[in-house]
């Protein structure tokens, strides 16, 4: 059975069978499974042609386009693995990831071209190709060239254990990682992502008392977080690929369009962090739209405010609150949870997929008992094998097969995993740890609020002092003492923000989404002096 194989190829080969579906959607553009194939064979022939053989890596540095993705299976399914680079990056940015991961060819959009070419001293050896089949011509190698090319794709033998792709980390903790994703640890996170599907199925059929049908349609997936992280790309479009289904690519995240694209195209799921789930209830068009087509509603990345997981359950009649937790250097997921379940316990991320042992430990690495909290270790198939060019980090992240989530948890007497706080993100208040997504959750339970993001505020006598970035919702007016007022009747305390910024504009976001908490910390507490 090919599936069993864990290498991505086996899995893109499967996918034959599918020619006359619809494989991918951008604005008005369609690509069958055929045309991909087709393409995909094209561009790994062309690359086999200039030498560039299993072992090398080829970056991309594209917005979400469908070349993204065919540019990854013709690499991955060749031996090569791709560098994920931040399309949202700067040029010095884009100089340290490519310095880093030494790439054969770096496949670039118009926009990314120009950056590029900031950079003082262009990497030597590098085959630029262009994608700029929606921007100005321009002087590097086209890739119409490219795909014009003749050819099938090379038969090689893939280890099992070599490198797929290497993605950065997102950057929230300090300077981003090159995570190295194994074809074992993505195959393995595409058995996590269809066990979770299978998972959120039942929770509809429990929900509805209507059985699921033998054969499901195939999934329509609209993908709104970048390529170059596993959200998007191992859990949305391989677990989407493999089953055969449509992937919709948005140029950038904008709730009023993915609700009309949801409509329009019958999206069946969506996949984002919480806040975008929240945005798409809080839109004007929301109650207008028809969203019946959707199975599951809510994403990962982040902490789901549990007041947004009542709210999809109670708005959004046809689909299953859900969320994953996970991260890069788990190639995806790996927790999950759906519907019943979830409301149940609403700040949980669910039980550890098949595929993962968990546990929580003490600053000593021991264990500690079921309920307790402490730093969530999981080990699994689907761990990276490292960060390329820093042995000393992947020596700190990883003993023995486990990874060091830098995420504090607990398990509680069922498997289920809650997730508090980062480690580095948790406001130590005198002798006291305050959990910022407690606090969050507290906030989000007032009906004004539309954003907000908390964070420890140096203290000369307490260390730190819990402070709160609030955006409101349009037309809503609040102050600091009754937001205060308001959180004291749902947390101690000693948890209850002393320092409040009502902000006009949205919170700062990285490319996935999620909030930059460091940087807005960084600015908001840069004039203010030791309290
Ligand atoms: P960096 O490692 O560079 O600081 P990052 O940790 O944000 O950046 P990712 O690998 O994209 O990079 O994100 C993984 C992290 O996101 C997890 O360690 C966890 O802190 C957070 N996270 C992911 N899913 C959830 C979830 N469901 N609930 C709470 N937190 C989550
Ligand atoms: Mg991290």
């Amino acid at each position: 059975y090919r599936h069993a194989l864990p290498d991505v190829r086996a899995l893109w080969q499967s996918t034959l069978p599918f020619a006359d579906r619809t494989y991918l959607i951008y604005r008005d553009e369609r690509l069958t499974y055929a045309q991909a194939h087709a393409r995909v064979d094209a561009i790994a022939a062309w690359l086999a042609a200039r030498g560039i053989k299993p072992g090398d890596r080829v970056a991309i540095a594209m917005r979400n386009y469908p070349e993204w993705l065919l540019i990854y299976w013709a690499c991955v399914c060749s031996g090569i693995a791709v560098v994920g680079m931040n399309a949202w990056g700067t040029a010095e940015e884009m100089a340290y990831a490519l310095a880093d991961s030494a790439p054969k060819a770096l496949f670039l959009d118009a926009e990314r071209l120009d950056r590029y070419k900031e950079i003082a001293e262009p990497l030597p050896g590098v085959t630029l190709v262009g994608v700029r089949l929606r921007g100005p011509e321009s002087d590097v190698m086209s890739f119409a060239d490219v795909i014009a090319h003749r050819g099938a794709m090379p038969e090689v033998v893939i280890d099992a254990d070599a490198d797929a792709c290497i993605f950065y980390t997102s950057g929230a903790t300090g300077f981003p990682k090159g995570a190295q994703l194994t074809h074992r640890g993505c195959i393995t996170n595409l058995f996590n992502m269809l066990y979770a599907g299978a998972s959120t199925a039942l929770a509809t059929q429990r929900a509805t008392g209507v059985a699921p049908p033998a054969a499901p349609p195939a999934p329509v997936s609209l993908l709104t977080t970048p390529l170059f992280h596993v959200t998007a790309n191992n859990c949305g479009a391989y677990a989407t690929t493999a089953a055969g289904g449509t992937i919709v690519l948005m140029y950038r995240w904008d709730a009023g369009e993915a609700l009309r694209i949801i409509a329009q195209e019958r999206v069946t799921s969506i996949g984002g962090v919480p806040v975008m789930a929240r945005e798409l209830i809080n839109h004007p068009d929301f109650a207008t739209t028809d969203l019946s087509s959707l199975t599951a509603l809510s994403g990962g990345g982040a902490q789901v405010p549990p007041d947004l997981v009542h709210k999809i359950e109670e708005k959004v009649v046809s689909a299953r609150p859900s969320t994953g937790y996970g991260m890069t250097e788990t190639c995806g997921i790996i927790t999950s949870v759906a519907g019943d379940f979830f409301v149940d316990k609403p700040d949980s991320a669910g039980p550890a997929m098949p595929a993962y042992e968990a546990k929580c430990v003490d600053e000593e690495g021991n264990t500690v008992p079921p309920g307790e909290t402490g730093e969530l270790w999981v080990k699994g198939a689907a761990v990276i094998k490292g960060y390329i060019n820093r042995p000393e980090a992947t020596a700190a992240a990883i003993t023995d097969g486990w990874l060091h989530t830098g995420d504090i948890a607990r398990i509680d007497e069922d498997g289920f995993i809650f997730i508090v706080d980062r480690k580095k993100d948790m406001v130590l208040r005198g002798g006291e740890n305050v959990y910022c997504a407690e606090v969050e959750a507290a906030i989000y339970r007032h009906s004004a609020i539309a954003e907000c993001c908390v964070f420890g505020v140096p203290d000369h006598r307490l260390g730190e002092e819990v402070g709160a970035a609030i955006v409101l919702k349009p037309g809503e007016v609040l102050d600091d003492a009754e937001l205060r007022g308001f959180c004291e009747g749902h947390i101690a305390n000693y948890k209850v923000p002393r320092h409040i910024w009502f902000m006009t504009d949205s919170l700062p976001r990285n490319a996935s989404g999620k909030f930059l908490k460091r940087e807005l910390r960084d600015r908001l507490c840069q004039d203010r002096p030791a309290a």
